[in-house]
């Protein structure tokens, strides 16, 4: 039994086990695979002080510092139901039928980018398709750039990139954008940057080693194009790992964890944090932010039990 057990071990959950242990209370962790998206990363050059590092050796160092505390890392676990006990504790339910109980959790089991699916996408990931301009848009200074997806992160994602790169197309499967009103404006009032709507995106295009295109198809009039760039923002949805939580607690529209400003969500004693979560931003130093505040909030709510 746990006073502490974080379930999801990438960022958010390794501070939040990091500032639960400081405090001298019983920790755990549950995790499909620690370290989280940043183990899929590349180049990592906004983590502020370090000026440059790479996602295996951000999550070595997390991994390093989890294992300086007395936490108990159960890695390679996916949960698959939580519970509140008649005694207020906390049950969750792995896949494999073990059930840990605990005092409080914190939930950080983060999210996963909506692929287009297409030929090339995963073999160019990292390579000319990326899914988070606030991290690889510098990448792609002075290049021409591909934004998919007409709806506010699209759109949001566009006009960002249009300071940075040379020229921007934005890519929409309907006949029209989704996005608000006063982003379209913004939108279309930039020089460098060109929509096509009423597209569907079918093949990225490389050489082996780098992008050098986009194959769309014309849903008018069905003929397939190609235009010549260097990157791909893929903008269609950020998905929550939060499946198995339906039903159980208040999840938006979006299926992200409903939390307030402490990480509290609708059931007592769960807090919740990092890209799982209705924060707006979703970036690695934001997720350790909010793992420690969840985690102080738990220890909050353990000291008034
Ligand atoms: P995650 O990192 O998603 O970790 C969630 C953890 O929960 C994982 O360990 C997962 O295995 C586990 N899990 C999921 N479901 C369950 C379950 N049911 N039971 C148990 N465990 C579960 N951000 C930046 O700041 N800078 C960058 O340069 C940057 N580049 C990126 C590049 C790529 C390709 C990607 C995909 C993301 C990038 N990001 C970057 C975003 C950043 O990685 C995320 O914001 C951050 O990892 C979120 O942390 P998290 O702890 O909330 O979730």
């Amino acid at each position: 039994e746990f006073d502490v057990l974080i379930v999801g071990g990438g960022p958010a959950g390794a501070a939040a086990a990091i500032y639960a242990a400081r405090k001298g209370v019983k920790t755990g962790i549950a995790t499909e695979r620690f370290g989280g998206q940043v183990l899929d990363t590349l180049g990592i050059e906004n983590f502020i002080s370090v000026k440059e590092t790479e996602g295996p050796k951000l999550v070595a160092a997390l991994e390093q510092h989890v294992k300086e505390y007395d936490i108990d890392v159960m890695n390679l676990q996916r949960a698959k139901g939580l519970q509140k006990l008649a005694d207020g504790k906390v049950e969750v339910e792995l896949e494999n039928g073990a059930k840990l109980t605990s005092k409080t959790i914190i939930l950080s089991t983060g999210a996963r980018w909506r692929e287009m699916n297409v030929p090339g996408e995963a073999e160019y990931r990292n390579k000319g398709v990326a899914y988070c301009p606030h991290c690889d848009g510098p990448l792609y200074k002075g290049k021409r750039v591909a934004v998919i997806g007409g709806g506010n992160s699209g759109v949001e994602a566009a006009i960002d990139l249009a300071g940075i790169v040379k020229e921007v197309t934005l890519f929409e499967f309907d006949t029209k954008l989704k996005a608000d009103a006063v982003l379209q404006k913004k939108l279309y009032s930039l020089p460098n940057v060109k929509v096509i709507l009423n597209a569907l995106t079918t093949e990225v295009n490389g050489d082996g080693t780098k992008v050098y295109g986009l194959s769309y198809k014309d849903r008018a009039t069905d003929e397939v194009k190609q235009v010549e760039l260097e990157g791909i923002f893929v903008q269609i949805g950020l998905l929550p790992n939060t499946d198995w939580l339906k039903g159980t607690l208040e999840l938006s529209k979006h299926g992200e964890i409903v939390v307030d400003h402490k990480g509290h969500t609708s059931m007592e004693g769960v807090f919740a944090a990092g890209d799982c979560t209705t924060a707006p931003y979703k970036q690695i130093i934001i997720a350790m932010g909010e793992g420690a505040n969840a985690s102080l909030a738990a220890f909050d709510h353990l000291i008034r039990q």
